[in-house]
């Protein structure tokens, strides 16, 4: 294999004992206690990280609050706050190369896939140092007797709750806005990848970012991110994960009727229709369900086909996804890397199985790629003859796992686009215009692409429908996630 050379900053990383940001200061859990991450492409032990408890999030919120209360942050000048951002934003694209394979390794992301990613946590930093000169308030009807004007106000302390496929891109969607928009913030990163947020922890600093305005908590979510989302000083939570946990956060908010934001799973429908560039479809919707070896929330997981082309489609499609290269993260000639861990190999090997009891038939794929050790690996997997109502189709797998399900016609094709929990998003595939709009308006999705698939942009909303959750990230629209409206009356009289 043609590895790439891990630097030196990141051995240094790796080896140093890993500490958490709280109150501008790097620290242990208060329990000393730390626990063991590993490398998803040998399975072995890559290092530890603190596991913080309810102590910790109760110092890191008192930190968060005492920031928010003295309007270190919150008061400074506009363009201050946006250098400020702008700054994280280039120290993120300074080490990219060092983050990226920080990354790759506790993640299993191929490096290119990791390299992306850094620099879109930069860029959403970006973006979003654009906001603090920007959020004007309005002046409202109300009279000859009054003068009434509304304030954009921070809603406080903000929690941030992520998951573990793209962890810096998830960072970065909880603490630029809210930052943004003059909120301070404890972040908890997901159990298996810890790094790049305790990087970005440190970096938040090198910025300028005031003491104890971003902390960062490391720890498990029956621990930690419980602590974090019950507690009664936290104003608002914003969680990105699973609708199962989901619910069990929505659950914790009621201590103090928080503010929640929910960004959680999809069993995104990817419909191609047989007026569609077929080559371009076939590659599209490949990359759609296996990116990130299927574990995105917008995942085309449902790959819904006109019957006519059928049969043309799921051969192009089998040819696209037999030529991606699984291997481990570092390896230059990967396209596709391991799932994140032993339990989710055994999640996507599981349904495969499933998805054999049903009925369905696996046209490439099928299990564990046997050959690579101990690293957890899947063969990318398409599914034939797969009807919606099967788990198959209707569960969300989280892995390289793809259903093709048969279609009559456009109308079929939306009804069974909507025949699902979720809502996250969609992709279609036609050069007919009007049915590409028309398809686009009848699906229930935050997000349609149409001839394209997982395209994403800070300054475009994001969000799901349904149980894939509710909020907005990103965009204009994250305003309103991050701010409360204050009307002021001023009498005339
Ligand atoms: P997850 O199991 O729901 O975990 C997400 C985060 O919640 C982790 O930090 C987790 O900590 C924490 N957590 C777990 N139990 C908790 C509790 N009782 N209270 C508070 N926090 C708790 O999700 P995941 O397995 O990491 O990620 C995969 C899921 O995320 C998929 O369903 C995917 O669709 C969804 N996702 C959605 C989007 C979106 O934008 N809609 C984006 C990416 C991923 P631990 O790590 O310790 O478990
Ligand atoms: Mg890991």
């Amino acid at each position: 294999m043609d590895g790439t050379a891990v630097l030196r900053e990141v051995s240094d990383f790796i080896e140093r004992p890993k500490t958490m940001t709280i109150g501008g200061a790097q620290v242990e859990a208060a329990s000393g206690e730390s626990f063991e991450v590993r490398d998803p492409s040998t399975g072995s032990v890559l290092t530890e990280v603190p596991r913080g408890g309810h102590d910790d999030v109760d110092r890191a919120v008192a930190a968060a609050r005492a920031a928010f209360e003295d309007r270190r942050w919150t008061g400074l000048r506009p363009g201050k706050q946006a250098d400020i951002l702008q700054r994280v934003g280039e120290l993120i694209k300074k080490h990219s190369v060092e983050l990226a394979q920080i990354e790759s390794l506790d993640a299993g992301k191929p490096l290119k896939l990791s390299s992306g990613e850094i620099w879109a946590a930069g860029e959403a930093f970006r973006y979003y140092s654009g906001w603090p000169t920007k959020a004007y308030g309005e002046t409202n009807p109300a009279g000859d007797d009054a003068f009434v004007y509304t304030l954009r106000e921070p809603v406080g302390v903000c929690g941030g709750i992520i998951p573990w496929n793209f962890p810096l891109i998830m960072a970065a969607w909880k603490i630029a806005p809210a930052l943004a928009f003059g909120n301070t913030v404890v972040l908890k990163p997901a159990e298996q990848t810890s790094l790049t947020a305790l990087r970005l922890g440190e970096l938040c600093l090198e910025a300028g970012v005031p003491e104890g305005v971003v902390n960062v908590v490391t720890g498990f979510g029956d621990e930690a991110g419980q602590a974090l989302a019950q507690h009664e000083d936290i104003d608002k939570i914003s969680f990105t994960g699973s609708t199962e946990v989901g619910r069990k956060i929505l659950h914790a908010s009621e201590s103090n009727l928080k503010r929640v934001t929910l960004e959680l799973g999809g069993k995104s429908p990817n419909i191609v229709f047989a007026d569609a560039d077929m080559r371009r479809a076939a590659k599209g919707s490949m990359l759609g369900v296996f990116l990130n070896s299927g574990q995105i929330c917008t995942a085309g997981t449902r790959i819904l086909v006109e019957s006519s082309i059928h049969d043309q489609f799921v051969e192009s499609l089998v040819e696209a996804t037999e030529k991606m290269k699984v291997g481990p993260a570092l390896d230059d000639a990967t396209s596709m890397g391991p799932v994140i861990s032993k339990e989710q190999l055994d999640v996507v090997t599981g349904y495969i199985e499933i998805g054999r009891a049903e009925g369905a038939s696996v046209a490439t794929g099928g299990g564990r790629l046997e050959e690579m050790g101990d690293g957890y690996f899947v063969q990318p997997t398409v599914m034939t003859g797969v009807r919606n109502s099967m788990r198959l189709a209707q569960e969300e797998i989280f892995g390289p796992v793809a259903a093709v399900i048969e279609v009559g016609d456009a109308e079929e094709a939306v009804a069974v686009a909507n025949d699902s929990i979720y809502g996250l998003a969609a992709a279609v595939w036609t050069n007919d215009l009007s049915k590409a709009h028309r398809v686009a308006r009848g699906i229930r999705a935050g997000t349609v692409w149409v001839n394209s698939s997982g395209l994403y942009d800070p300054g475009v909303s994001y969000g799901g429908y349904k149980q894939s959750g509710f909020g907005r990230e990103l965009g204009v629209h994250s305003m309103d996630a991050y701010t409360e409206i204050k009307s002021v009356w001023v009498n005339l009289k």
